[in-house]
């Protein structure tokens, strides 16, 4: 068999995984979003630290930290353009991501930021966004997003989008 080349022969196939995952402790976040649009963040028992995402604990002093709903405005706090996504924002492109922190929140948390006329001084930090939703909800991160308070109107009357709780 010496001095013949190797040959490698392929076979093309595909393997389907069906699986769920748990959201654990802040499953109550996606819950109330997905049937209530309403955000939900945490409080923290001991030092009152506003979180936003939530932590079930907190993370500066550890205490057990509470339910709060949140505010559906703020403010961004850093942004950027995005020009390259996944197939599920492809037809989105451009759009913006940025830390939005929530009115009444310490902290901020990463969302996709939509604009009708997307221009950098549209998702500057300091601009003021509200959360739209999906109609069609399943109770994740994607069931919502953030517009320029101006537009805010104008996309709820979308017909796949509507405002917040
Ligand atoms: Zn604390």
């Amino acid at each position: 068999m010496s001095g013949q080349e190797f040959q490698d022969h392929q076979i093309r196939d595909r393997i389907a995984i069906n699986y769920k995952y748990s959201l654990g402790g802040q499953s109550k976040f996606f819950i109330e979003l997905m049937n209530n649009k309403k955000l939900l963040g945490t409080k923290c028992s001991k030092c009152g630290k506003t979180w936003m995402p939530p932590r079930i604990n907190c993370s500066d002093c550890y205490a057990l930290a509470e339910w709060v709903e949140m505010k559906q405005t703020g403010t961004i706090e850093v942004s950027t353009i995005v020009w390259y996504t996944t197939s599920a924002f492809i037809k989105a492109i451009p759009y913006a991501i940025g830390y939005i922190k929530l009115d009444g929140a310490q902290t901020a948390f990463l969302q996709g930021i939509f604009s009708e006329n997307l221009v950098p001084s549209k998702v500057k930090k300091g601009s003021r966004v509200k959360a739209v939703f999906l109609k069609e909800r399943e109770g994740k991160m994607i069931d919502f997003f953030f517009v320029p308070e101006d537009e805010y109107e104008s996309w709820i009357n979308k017909p796949e989008y509507e405002g917040g709780a």
